[in-house]
């Protein structure tokens, strides 16, 4: 009886062992809410140790968005980021590291998938980038990439697999493309400030390649029904739905009547803010009157933060910002977007070397002659439809 007493604790020790064994397990293979980077705050009382509910109590919380375009990288620019044994993108990002760094959250469309150099690097029209593309961009402040574009499955499901191997291990929380169904129905929520952000991507298409059978998880595909779907499941486990959207005409300044439409419809189903990429120049800022009376943002095109290409607007690019407020008031819950201003960028290269992005207000230091007037231009293209909701 005795001996069968000391099995049985035996086993219950055995089994808490394994059970929590599986569970540490659970938790460092998925995305649990991320916590993101240090940000100063802004007369936001800390209440996060607090277990009972803060609907009764009065508290205004704030959180600051950004968004960046395509990080699109053409041998031009892996190549001089090559340096003896690997590559090295960090000195591109570091005169605008202050713009992404001090945002509570930074958002970036990853545009080439970076599969690494096992894979054999490679440009358009099917591209490969150096795993090192991530690094950089964790360091300079990103927070969490898109990679639901047109080009994600560029290299085949061993691109993304490979790819979304190393965001995983550089903890850099990646969107839109997956390994599998499971990592698909993870979701993606940041929360800080007391604010909890939920981020979901998609892509017009992948430039006629198929998506294999039986892997639709591989990218998301614009699909109005599935977006409906997706930020309905969303939504409930954050404050703002955020949905980047790959979509539009290559190089047109404005947005398409689809793009306008798409816009919407989405922010009826419960988009908050909508960020578009794809067009690779910019396309301007509006806020979408929704039928329940809120507002959402959208900013159709992004243009180009890092690529090889030039001229044409091309190499202008910027940042997003955008400010989430969340008040409790008379035992409501309101949330707001407010503020959104943009800051343009410019990619600065000689003879396709020395790829820097800079704020585009300093860009005359690298030679763009009529750089107050671009910038002018560019501001006032952003802006112009931000007065009046659509
Ligand atoms: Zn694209």
């Amino acid at each position: 009886m005795k001996k069968l007493y000391t099995f049985l604790i035996w086993m219950l020790a055995l089994s808490s062992i394994i059970i929590s064994g599986v569970v540490l397990w659970f938790f460092n293979n998925s995305f649990p809410v991320h916590e993101a980077k240090a940000y100063k705050s802004i007369d936001v009382k800390d209440l996060s140790n607090r277990n009972h509910s803060l609907t009764y109590k009065s508290y205004k919380y704030s959180l600051h968005l950004a968004a960046i375009g395509d990080v699109l990288i053409h041998d031009t620019v892996y190549n001089d980021a090559k340096t003896k044994n690997h590559y090295d993108f960090k000195p591109m990002f570091s005169q605008v590291n202050y713009l992404l760094r001090q945002p509570d959250i930074t958002i970036a469309n990853q545009e080439s998938m970076a599969g690494g150099t096992e894979l054999g690097l490679s440009s358009y029209p099917c591209f490969n980038s150096p795993h090192e593309i991530a690094d950089a961009l964790k360091d300079a402040g990103v927070d969490i990439i898109s990679i639901a574009n047109n080009h994600s499955i560029d290299r085949g499901e061993k691109g993304i697999l490979s790819a979304t191997n190393y965001y995983r291990k550089i903890n850099l929380p990646y969107e839109g493309a997956y390994r599998s169904m499971q990592d698909k129905e993870q979701v993606r929520v940041i929360s800080k400030n007391g604010i909890k952000v939920g981020f979901i991507a998609y892509t017009y298409g992948t430039n006629g390649i198929r998506v294999p059978n039986g892997k639709s998880y591989l990218v998301n595909l614009i699909d109005e029904v599935k977006i409906k779907k997706d930020i309905e499941h969303i939504k409930p486990l954050c404050d703002v739905v955020v949905v980047s959207m790959h979509w539009g005409i290559e190089y047109q300044r404005f947005p398409s009547v689809v793009q306008k439409e798409l816009a919407v419809k989405i922010a009826n189903d419960g988009a908050d803010i909508i960020i578009g990429h794809h067009p690779h120049v910019l396309q301007p800022m509006q806020w979408i009157t929704r039928k329940d009376g809120k507002k959402s943002f959208v900013a159709y095109s992004l243009g180009n933060f890092l690529s090889g290409q030039i001229k044409d607007f091309k190499d202008i690019g910027g940042v997003l910002n955008i400010e989430i407020v969340k008040e409790s008031k008379d035992n409501k819950v309101n949330i707001s977007l407010q503020n959104p201003h943009f800051t343009p960028t410019y990619v600065s290269s000689l003879h396709q070397r020395h790829y820097r992005v800079i704020p585009l207000s300093n860009a005359s230091t690298v030679g763009l002659t009529n750089m107050n007037a671009v910038n002018n231009e560019i501001n006032k293209h952003m802006n112009q439809w931000l007065a009046t909701a659509n």
